[in-house]
Formats: C-alpha cells, sequence, structure tokens
C-alpha cells in the first residue's frame, strides 16, 4: 500500500474484548507497521502493583505506587513467531497479566492520572519514528489526538464475553463464564467513568462493531477506510 505520507499512526480503541487488539495486530502486520498494546502496559504496572503488595482486597494504596512508578520499566519484544511479549523489569510477563486478577484491578491502576502520565510519555516515546498501530481506550483522544485515522471497536456484552472466555480457556486457564462478563462489564464501567481519559469515541473515530463480522471481514473494513483516507 503506497501512503500519502512516511510515518503513519492509528488508533484503535474500544470497549473490553470487543476485538481492537486483533485488529490493531492484524493491521500492523499487513502494512509492516509497529503494534503496541498499550493495555499491556496497564496490566504490568498492575501485575508490579500486586506483586509489591499495595493493594488490600481492592483497595490500592495509590501513594506507595506514585513512589515507586520510577523503578517500573515496560517494554515489547517480538518472539519468532511474531508474538508481542510483554516486558516488566526485563521479565516476560505475557501470561501472568492476562490473569483474572489482574483483569479484576486493572481498572483501578489505569484511573490514577501520575500512572496515565508515564505511559502516554512511554506510548508516545515507543512511536516517535515509525509507523505505528496502538490500541488502548485513549490513542485517538490523548495518545495520538491527531492520528492519521482513528477506529473505535464496539461489540455486544454477550459476544465479547464469549470470546474473552475461549481465549482464557485456549490459555489453559479455567475461567467461570458469568465472572469473565461481570469483569467485562465492570470494567467498562470503570474506564468510561473515571476522571482522567475516560473511555469514549473520539469525534473523528471510524465506528467497527464487529458483533457479526469475523476477523477477515472487520480487517478488511478498516482496510478499506485506511485505503480511501491515507492512499
Ligand atoms: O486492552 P486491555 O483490556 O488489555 O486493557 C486493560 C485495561 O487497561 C483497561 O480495562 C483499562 O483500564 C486500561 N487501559 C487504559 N488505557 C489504555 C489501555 C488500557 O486505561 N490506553
Amino acid at each position: 500500500m503506497k501512503f500519502k505520507k512516511n510515518i503513519i499512526k492509528i488508533a484503535v480503541d474500544g470497549f473490553s474484548s470487543c476485538g481492537k487488539s486483533t485488529l490493531a495486530k492484524d493491521l500492523a502486520a499487513e502494512l509492516g507497521f509497529i503494534y503496541i498494546d498499550s493495555g499491556a502496559m496497564y496490566r504490568a504496572i498492575t501485575l508490579y502493583s500486586i506483586r509489591k503488595g499495595f493493594f488490600e482486597d481492592q483497595n490500592l494504596n495509590s501513594v506507595e505506587l506514585i513512589r515507586s512508578l520510577n523503578q517500573v520499566n515496560i517494554d515489547f519484544l517480538t518472539d519468532e513467531n511474531s508474538n508481542l511479549i510483554t516486558l516488566l523489569n526485563g521479565e516476560n510477563v505475557e501470561s501472568d497479566i492476562r490473569s483474572l486478577s489482574v483483569s479484576s484491578k486493572v481498572s483501578i491502576i489505569s484511573s490514577v492520572p501520575e500512572v496515565r502520565k508515564k505511559m502516554v510519555e512511554l506510548q508516545r516515546q515507543m512511536s516517535s519514528k515509525k509507523s505505528v498501530v496502538m490500541d488502548g481506550r485513549d490513542i485517538g483522544t490523548v495518545v495520538f489526538p491527531d492520528a492519521d485515522i482513528k477506529f473505535f471497536v464496539t461489540a455486544d456484552i454477550e459476544t465479547r464475553a464469549k470470546r474473552r472466555f475461549l481465549e482464557l480457556v485456549e490459555k489453559g486457564q479455567n475461567p467461570n463464564f458469568e465472572e469473565v462478563k461481570k469483569n467485562l462489564t465492570e470494567r467498562d464501567f470503570l474506564d468510561q467513568n473515571r476522571k482522567d481519559s475516560p473511555l469514549v469515541k473520539a469525534p473523528d473515530a471510524i465506528l467497527i462493531d464487529n458483533t457479526n463480522l469475523n476477523r477477515k471481514e472487520q480487517l478488511e473494513l478498516a482496510l478499506y477506510y485506511i485505503t480511501k483516507t491515507l492512499c
């Protein structure tokens, strides 16, 4: 594909488990861009906070967390099968950050403004000189308000819960469907209602409802908009 510009930024935002990471990964592979999973970064800080004992049940000691933020290093590498691996202070935490215990606390961590500030800086740094597809909740609104194209992905809650449930089963976990669905609903609520950078569709984002689309159809639809807008 031949673009009008050299460096392109594609923002993919949306609700939990709506297929936005799948779309972002597929787009990056198809276009030869780098892929950044911003949710993995919030998940890695959440894992760090759990391990450090910053949580007492669902209560976060945000003072301790903010104090140790400069000791948290998050990076990505790509393995031999082109999968993105999240590194927390050099350790591969890709599997641990997908657990339900991290999922149930991540929206608490991501509502802390100091955490968001650090993540946004890192996200901009990681993609400063390269064409990128980044997925998350605030990419089109905060991280790249000037993104070349923005997508906002959604699907109905039953479909999303089924997809996340099957994903966890495939990863060898033993999820409970109702718990998975409850977690998605709670995260959507917290992500949409936090003060700092709430999840909201940017006015100029293209809405993709993939409830009745398969992976290939979703990719083709996004590529149609990209060709129309950027080539
Ligand atoms: O995308 P994923 O479901 O892995 O994201 C996990 C959580 O990280 C979200 O529920 C949200 O609280 C937070 N997040 C965020 N901003 C982003 C990406 C993720 O607040 N850009």
